[in-house]
């Protein structure tokens, strides 16, 4: 029943054009994915809104666009070269690759992760079935980088792709320093693609090599009451997920325990959802103390530290992480809006977005294809609303089918111009995907009515 949902998800989405599995004519590729029109559009929806909540809404955070390839010196500084490992192990029997830590997490419920030789033990000592083929003959559990490389011209040292954006936040916090007038504590924010050489289990694209991360450092004195900020950082990533639709009774926090947390962070948190597959992590929030700053101004011999105006001393700000993954932001929002109901004997299958996130705002139909006066009317009616508002001209096919369609992408309206628009008074049809009903409004109004309907 729960994997069903999913499914239905997943097929949704190819039907409708929001995420297709990337390039199906070769035969897919390496679990990725494509955003077809709708989803590219639910992903920016959700990114603007992600950007107009903690940038432009803000005094206290800017907006930064770093690179994909930093300075390999970057990486080695922030520990990435050396530690940022999985652990891997294959079946000698049927040749597939698993995460040894997830491997023994399902198998015999110890949480090893890191501990080579403890996994190696567990493995052997409790005979681990291959969860593929139940084979029992394992190679030796090795570690692998999971950073993807490359090589750039004139550059004799490997170039990695970014397995995180933070990474160009702490690079050029100098730069920003120097730059903007920016007081304790202000935070850096950044959208963009970042790359993991996974050993991927298919969730659809909650796990993807090649996924977008929304992040933000907010830098502070460490004088100051970090818990306090933590929790108001808590509940700003909370009022996010409403924003996605997304209902407080799917959300809950996992705290990562103390001996599990990195050495320099004095306190993690996952924001979990509850997806068809089970609670998974939606969001974190880290305390990540000084390390980042304090590890680059070692490797690069330049001070990152800041000069506080008041008290003229000079020290390294601590940090708060508030991160974001675009991918399960938007399939959170998927599952929360996905619904099935009845009406009259028939399933309807309607995607329930709030208005802010939908790809499409307004629909508008002609009443009837076939009558050249009716789709002139309708096309005057979407180049009227079309400046203001994501708009959809649909003439395929008959009302009722091109509701359903609007219905499964999730369309909040559909305008319909009939006989009576052309002889009556100039008022089409509106109709409301959530309760189905129907009113009539005067074209010359339409607008503004609209403009009513988006601001709720
Ligand atoms: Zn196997």
């Amino acid at each position: 029943m729960i994997d069903d949902k999913m499914e239905k998800i997943v097929s949704l989405c190819k039907r409708r054009g929001f995420i297709y599995p990337a390039c199906e004519i070769y035969g897919g590729f390496a679990n990725s994915y494509s955003f077809g029109p709708y989803g590219a559009q639910l992903k920016k929806n959700i990114k603007d809104i992600w950007w107009k909540m903690f940038v432009e809404d803000r005094s206290d955070i800017i907006g930064l666009d770093g690179p994909i390839m930093l300075h390999p010196k970057a990486w080695q500084a922030s520990g990435h070269t050396e530690g940022f490992n999985d652990a891997l192990v294959d079946c000698k029997k049927c040749q597939r690759r698993f995460r040894a830590d997830h491997l023994i997490e399902n198998a015999v419920g110890v949480d090893l992760e890191g501990d080579i030789p403890g996994l190696n033990k567990v493995i052997k000592d409790n005979n681990v079935k291959c969860p593929e083929c139940a084979g029992q003959d394992w190679t030796e559990v090795r570690t692998m980088n999971m950073m993807f490389q490359t090589e750039m011209n004139g550059i004799d040292e490997p170039v990695y792709l970014r397995p995180e954006t933070a990474g160009a936040i702490f690079v050029e916090f100098k730069s920003v320093l120097d730059s903007m007038r920016v007081k304790l504590p202000f935070g850096i924010a950044q959208i963009g693609k970042a790359f993991r050489n996974e050993i991927v289990a298919r969730n659809f694209i909650f796990r993807v090599r090649e996924f977008e991360q929304m992040e933000i450092e907010y830098f502070f004195n460490p004088e100051e009451d970090w818990e306090t900020m933590f929790s108001s950082w808590l509940e700003k990533q909370k009022n996010f997920t409403r924003a996605l639709g997304i209902s407080g009774k799917n959300i809950r926090e996992y705290e990562h325990p103390q001996a599990k947390l990195s050495h320099y962070s004095k306190k993690t948190i996952d924001i979990e959802y509850n997806f068809p597959f089970g609670h998974s992590e939606l969001f974190g929030l880290a305390h990540r103390g000084d390390f980042d700053l304090t590890a680059h101004s070692k490797a690069s011999g330049q001070s990152l530290e800041y000069l506080d105006p008041e008290s003229g001393k000079k020290f390294t700000p601590h940090v708060l992480e508030p991160t974001f993954g675009v991918e399960r932001a938007l399939l959170a929002a998927l599952c929360e809006a996905y619904t099935e109901e009845e009406v009259d004997t028939d399933k309807r299958v309607v995607l329930k977005f709030p208005k802010q996130i939908a790809p499409v705002k307004v629909a508008v139909f002609p009443l009837l294809k076939n009558k050249p006066k009716l789709v002139e009317k309708a096309t005057e009616v979407f180049d009227l609303l079309k400046g203001k508002f994501t708009c959809e001209f649909d003439d395929n096919g008959n009302v009722g089918k091109r509701y359903r369609r609007q219905d499964e992408i999730g369309t909040p309206y559909c305008v319909t111009v009939d006989f009576d628009t052309l002889e009556k008074d100039n008022t089409v049809t509106v109709r409301d995907r959530d309760t189905m009903e129907q009113e009539r409004v005067k074209i010359e109004e339409l607008s503004e009515f609209f403009d009513k309907k988006f601001s709720q």
